[in-house]
């Protein structure tokens, strides 16, 4: 930056303190089944989840005049309070100089295919209100003398729709809206981890009736078991963090797909992430997107994971020139995640690709700021003179052409180099050894543009939404959570005008969890939940990842079904009841795993091939990616087999059917160009809109 950053700001915007005087919820009624008393308590509407997603529905819902209760695990965990990058980002609608088009937004959104051409206008219009409610509530964006916000380019990102407030824009998200939620005097559960949904009627009347939770705090019971009761369920749990090994997720974030999978919700687009470049959870997961790589470090690998032992230059090997080299490495800035089709041509994603197969080699791999890139063997030194044009440009308009990469880091992001002093880390001084890792899941639980899920009255927001196709652009996630926790909101206040009375009859469900809780905890002859933890996060990183053999697939899956009926049969070992949630939320887990393997599995029987963050490698691929040593043969892989672009892979469990999987066409939209006012208006006035 060109103006010096006094120590302060860059405090405000990396440690940023989340106020924690919430009103919590208290039941003033009580169940007695079996002679244990279950707390019970009654709203007309219950969020799960108190990320960025959650607290926005549940605002928007209070401000609509609804009681809302939100029932979270932990009030300020998950991705939205605990993750960043160098300039984390949010994605909405230009609101500078020319403005923007939404259609040609929507076309952006959904431009890896298998996205919804409904869902893509609504997040792209959406964007608009979702951004000025978060500017109203306080959240400091970025503007420029005449107010208009502050844009850049970001990945999938032609136009330059991207904005941030720092490393941090999440969590300073879920501070705006948790004072906003604790202004309104919204009701909070902490600590409490979703068992079950419950559901009541059958058939084409089933609909959802509230959740059943394990909550910490109350010891009405030895397990905290309490019973929510509303008509509307608001699922915003966020991503299955805990899925692969090699994650950048927070350590502890489960999400709930497993539980909405086992209540026979319907999930889409399960075959969906996004992997890329960060520090590893093991030591603090955060994204090494945009200027970090920007400013183009010495990436190199060591033998020893403390660093020591010889060191390899070996992106050398993949690169023909230095110049090709950091012109790559800065290129992930904003090509941050992996993607098939940039390996080839000696792409940017070959950077993760190498990453991939150092790390294979048992090497650790770093990023180092006090030193420039090492020179590919018989080319010249790196220099600031010999960069690709768009490279030059970017940091010539930075003013950063200066001569060491953390000159540059402090010059065009100061709070980038804060945010890791903050954990210890300090990379003015330290490299900072890193991997590539599963950091987002662009499926999830099925929804309309309302946010509804197959199971009426159970809406799903955030993450665990599965609102994104292939591709989605960097900062898309955030605000596809803020657009439909405020359409949730809206369709919620118009059901409730018109729905009748919830029936409340969960004995059976009742009776049939704490048979599960009896029978677990203390189960010395069930599965130990590290082992699980373990078995599951291998298999996926390893057969699921963003490398993927196509023959590992059919394995995997059927040995993720061996585990999930031995888990049937034997049991897992809750050893001790402190570790309750951990167990159910790993079983759940495991069960998620199947359903993606399956989603995985499926789409390559039917002729799936490479597309967005997945590399499907295979004997008969028909694209390898070279390298400077020669092609690299055992990286062959199937290319995109590009007619399911228009399809979405939809996936169902029942009891009596097990986990089945179906193809549907994407949903068009009509031509918005049609939607006149006066024809138009009573469609809004009588509700219409939401049926
Ligand atoms: C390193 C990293 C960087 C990222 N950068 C960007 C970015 O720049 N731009 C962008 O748009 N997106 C980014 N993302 C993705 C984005 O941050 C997440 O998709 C988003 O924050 C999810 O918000 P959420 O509210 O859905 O879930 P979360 O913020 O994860 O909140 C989930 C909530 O649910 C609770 N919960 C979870 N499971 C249960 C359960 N079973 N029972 C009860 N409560 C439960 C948790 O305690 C938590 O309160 C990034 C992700 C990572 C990991």
């Amino acid at each position: 930056m060109s103006t010096p950053i006094p120590q302060q700001i860059l405090d405000e915007l990396t440690d940023v303190r989340l106020p924690r005087n919430v009103r919590i919820a208290e039941s003033r009624e009580m169940r007695l089944i079996d002679g244990i008393e279950i707390p019970v308590y009654r709203y007309p509407a219950v969020v799960l989840g108190s990320g960025a997603a959650g607290l926005r529905a549940a605002v928007e819902l209070k401000r609509r005049g609804i009681d809302v209760l939100v029932v979270t695990r932990k009030l300020f965990w998950g991705t939205s309070a605990f993750s960043g990058s160098d300039k984390q980002t949010l994605h909405t609608a230009c609101t500078k100089h020319r403005g923007d088009d939404f259609t040609k937004m929507a076309q952006a959104l959904g431009g890896g295919g298998a996205m919804d051409e409904d869902m893509a206008y609504v997040e792209a219009v959406g964007s608009i209100d979702a951004f000025a409610g978060l500017k109203f509530l306080g959240l400091p964006l970025p503007q420029d003398r005449y107010g208009a916000v502050l844009r850049y380019q970001t990945d999938h990102d032609e136009y330059g729709r991207a904005t941030s407030c720092g490393p941090r824009t999440s969590r300073l998200m879920v501070k705006v809206l948790v004072e906003e939620a604790i202004r309104l005097g919204i009701p909070f559960i902490d600590h409490s981890t979703a068992l079950s949904l419950l559901k009541t009627g059958s058939g084409d009347e089933e609909r959802a009736a509230g959740l059943l939770v394990l909550n910490r705090t109350d010891h009405a019971n030895p397990y905290g078991l309490s019973l929510i009761v509303s008509p509307n369920v608001v699922l915003a749990s966020g991503g299955p963090g805990e899925l692969y090994r090699d994650s950048v997720y927070p350590k502890n974030c489960f999400g709930s797909l497993g539980l909405a999978l086992e209540a026979g919700i319907e999930l889409s687009n399960l075959t969906e992430h996004q992997f890329g470049i960060g520090t590893r959870r093991t030591e603090f997961p955060w994204n090494l997107s945009g200027t970090y790589v920007q400013v183009m470090p010495y990436v190199y690998s060591t033998d020893e994971s403390d660093g020591s032992g010889s060191e390899y230059n070996f992106l050398a090997d993949y690169y023909r020139t230095t110049q090709e080299l950091v012109s790559n490495v800065f290129r992930k800035g904003y090509q941050w995640p992996f993607h098939a089709s940039r390996t080839l041509d000696y792409g940017s994603s070959l950077v993760d690709l190498a990453i991939f197969e150092e790390t294979r080699r048992g090497r650790t791999v770093w990023l180092d700021f006090l030193r420039n890139p090492e020179a590919v063997p018989g080319d010249l030194p790196f220099d600031l003179q010999r960069l690709d044009p768009d490279v030059r440009s970017y940091l010539e308009n930075s003013n950063a052409l200066l001569e060491t990469p953390i000159a540059r880091l402090q010059r065009m992001n100061p709070l980038a180099i804060e945010l890791y002093k903050q954990y210890r880390r300090d990379i003015t001084r330290d490299p900072l050894p890193f991997n590539v890792n599963h950091q987002h899941m662009n499926g999830g639980i099925e929804v309309d543009i309302h946010a509804r899920s197959s199971l009426d009255g159970c809406y799903a927001v955030g993450e665990i939404a599965g609102t994104h196709g292939v591709t989605r652009p960097g900062g898309a996630a955030l605000n596809a959570g803020q657009v439909f926790g405020q359409r949730c909101a809206a369709h919620i206040h118009s059901r409730l005008q018109r729905q009748p009375e919830i029936v409340d009859e969960h004995q059976e469900i009742l009776r049939k969890s704490l048979a599960w809780l009896q029978r677990n905890v203390g189960n010395s002859d069930g599965i130990a939940l590290d082992a699980l933890a373990d078995e599951v996060q291998t298999r996926m990183s390893d057969c699921a990842g963003f490398i993927c053999r196509v023959e590992d697939v059919a394995p995997a899956l059927a040995a993720a079904r061996k585990l999930n009926q031995k888990i049937a049969e034997r049991g897992v070992n809750i050893a001790e009841p402190r570790l309750l949630s951990e167990g159910v939320l790993r079983v759940q887990t495991a069960w998620l795993s199947e359903a993606v393997l399956c989603a995985l599995d499926h789409y390559i029987a039917h002729g799936g091939g490479s597309r967005g963050a997945r590399m499907l490698c295979a004997g008969d691929g028909t694209k390898t990616p070279d390298s400077r040593l020669g092609r690299l043969g055992g990286y062959r892989f199937l290319a995109e087999n590009e007619a399911q672009r228009s399809e979405k892979i939809l996936l169902r469990y029942t009891p009596h059917k097990g986990i089945q999987v179906r193809e549907r066409a994407l949903r068009p939209i009509e031509d918005t160009g049609k939607i006149y006012f006066e024809k138009n208006w009573g469609a809004f006035l009588t509700g219409e809109i939401y049926r």
